[in-house]
């Protein structure tokens, strides 16, 4: 493949939507694509590898990334706080990658701010009714935990309209597919610069 443009692409939507199932499975056919690393202040579940899923910090480290102005955006979610390191990514772009940031609406806002030129995508779940089912399924998190991160899904769902792009995963590899063939069409529209 022919070495494409670097791209900015954040995809939000609420807990449970489906978002790391999708990210993973585009990883798989974009090979250009690259996901950025968080930094939070959560701990680690189970399997959860430092460097891997996250940066694991405390907060007064998280608090001097801040100030040293280490991150492209950082916002406080479910009470911790989460960042993406801003290094890295832009060297990813300037590599030519399609650089894919999983985060929240907060957060996609505030890079939308720094770099106007990033597409933003929002994962929608098919109902409230099927989030909270796949919520409690996933059976990692207590009940008062399910019931805090739904209150969020319905604030996130009503800024949906902020995105660029809506992908509703009612089905995986449909949306999978669907979301292959919006991250080709940024990188192969040319008009614009991040
Ligand atoms: P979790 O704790 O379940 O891994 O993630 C909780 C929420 O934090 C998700 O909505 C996820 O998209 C968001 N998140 C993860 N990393 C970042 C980040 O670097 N910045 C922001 N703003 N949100 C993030």
């Amino acid at each position: 493949m022919a070495k494409r443009k670097g791209n900015l692409i954040v995809i939000s939507g609420p807990s449970g939507a489906g978002k790391g199932t999708l990210v993973s499975r585009l990883l798989e056919r974009v090979p250009d694509a690259w996901v950025s690393v968080s930094a939070t202040t959560r701990q680690p579940r189970e399997g959860e590898k430092d460097g891997v899923h996250y940066f694991f910090m405390d907060p007064d480290r998280f608090t001097d990334l801040v100030d040293e102005g280490g991150f492209l955006e950082w916002a406080h979610v479910h009470g911790n706080y989460y960042g993406t390191p801003r290094a890295s990514v832009e060297k990813a772009i300037a590599e030519g990658k399609q650089v894919i940031l999983e985060i929240d609406v907060q957060g996609a806002l505030q890079v939308r701010e720094v770099m106007p030129g990033c597409h933003l995508v929002f994962i929608e779940p098919p109902s409230m009714e099927i989030l909270e089912q796949r919520l409690r399924g996933r059976g990692t998190e207590p009940d008062d935990v399910v019931e805090k991160r739904m209150r969020t899904a319905k604030v996130e769902l009503a800024q949906k309209m902020e995105y660029d792009n809506t992908v509703m995963n009612d089905d995986l590899e449909r949306a999978t597919e669907e979301l292959v063939s919006l991250i080709d069409s940024f990188a192969c529209d040319t008009r614009g610069s991040l």
